[in-house]
Parts: C-alpha cells; sequence; structure tokens
C-alpha cells in the first residue's frame, strides 16, 4: 500500500449541463478506492478557450486523500470521464467533462502522459482561485506560493458561481 497523498483535482464541463456533470464527477470522486473526498472549492464559471463558439465552462477544484499512485489516479479520473460522455477527438473541443490532477503532494513527474504539478496550472485563473479558495497557504513543489502565481495571472474572464446554473 502506498503513503497517502493530498491531491488536487481540477473539474471542468462546458456541455450536457455542467452543473450535472460536474455534481456526477463529485460523487465520483468520493467513490474512488483507496481514496477520501475532502473538500470542493466554490464554482467558477468561464468563457470557453478553443476553436469556435461554445457554452461557458464551470470549473472547481476537489481535495483527495489518497492511496492510489498518481498513474492509477489519473486511469480512474479518465475512466470518471468516459462514463460521462467525454469523446476525446479534438483538443481544447467542448466537453461534458474534464478532469486533470493539478498536483499530487509534492510529487514531479514528468512522463508522456503525465505531467504534476499540471503544466498550464500557473496560466489558468480558473483553477488557482479555487485552488487558492480551498488552501490560501499552498506552496507548489518547486517553493512557489500559490499567492505569487494569483497575483501574476489574470483576473477577468470568471465569476464566481452562485447557483451553478
Ligand atoms: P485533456 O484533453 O486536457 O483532458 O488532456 C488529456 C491528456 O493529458 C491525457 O492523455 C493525459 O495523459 C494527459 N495528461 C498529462 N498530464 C496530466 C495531468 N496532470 N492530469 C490529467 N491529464 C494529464
Amino acid at each position: 500500500m502506498s503513503a497517502e497523498a493530498t491531491a488536487f483535482i481540477a473539474i471542468g464541463s462546458n456541455l450536457g449541463n455542467p452543473r450535472r456533470q460536474v455534481d456526477r464527477a463529485i460523487a465520483a470522486l468520493a467513490k474512488l478506492p483507496d481514496s477520501q473526498l475532502v473538500a470542493v472549492s466554490p464554482w467558477y464559471r468561464s468563457a470557453a478557450i478553443g476553436p469556435g463558439e461554445q457554452p461557458d465552462y464551470l470549473n472547481g477544484v476537489a481535495e483527495l486523500h489518497t492511496r492510489l499512485p498518481a498513474r492509477l489516479l489519473l486511469a480512474a479520473l479518465q475512466s470518471i470521464e468516459q462514463a460521462q460522455g467525454r469523446q476525446r477527438n479534438q483538443r481544447w473541443a467542448a466537453r461534458t467533462l474534464d478532469l486533470d490532477i493539478l498536483l499530487y503532494g509534492d510529487q514531479v513527474v514528468t512522463e508522456p502522459d503525465l505531467t504534476v504539478p499540471h503544466p498550464r496550472l500557473a496560466e489558468r485563473n480558473f483553477v488557482l482561485y479555487p485552488l487558492a479558495d480551498l488552501v490560501p497557504t499552498l506552496v507548489l513543489p518547486n517553493g512557489t506560493p500559490l499567492t505569487e502565481l494569483l497575483a501574476k495571472c489574470e483576473s477577468g474572464g470568471i465569476v464566481r458561481d452562485s447557483d451553478g446554473e
């Protein structure tokens, strides 16, 4: 059995009733083996990045305590995405559900199919804000405080979602 790690998972959806998708994702995360769902951030709404006209995204972050190694956790997240009808066809395309490992303890992973901390963490305000809601004092494995990333990132384009609709 591997040691327990605190993992932060980014959750995003902009198709198929995003509120329902993220609620289902939270329920699925709560059922992951060898894991405990500890906290869920407030939700944020933002305009989609990517081709063509797309509905707005709903984004948030979940905190897990898990004994699943990072690679098994990634596989489990991909199963949840697939169960919720995610089509892997076009990069940046609209999606019913996107789950990313933002952080896995202090681990740094640089492999072809898994990079942790998530490579776009620093530039995504819709990830940094909910992460800071959960752990304002968080420090990345390279020693950078989350507050420093927040100070540098754009604050525009996202709104705290009151009802998730
Ligand atoms: P996306 O289309 O954004 O869901 O990207 C999915 C791909 O990113 C998958 O093939 C993963 O293997 C890869 N990937 C690399 N690092 C991560 C990470 N930290 N969390 C989730 N997926 C990752």
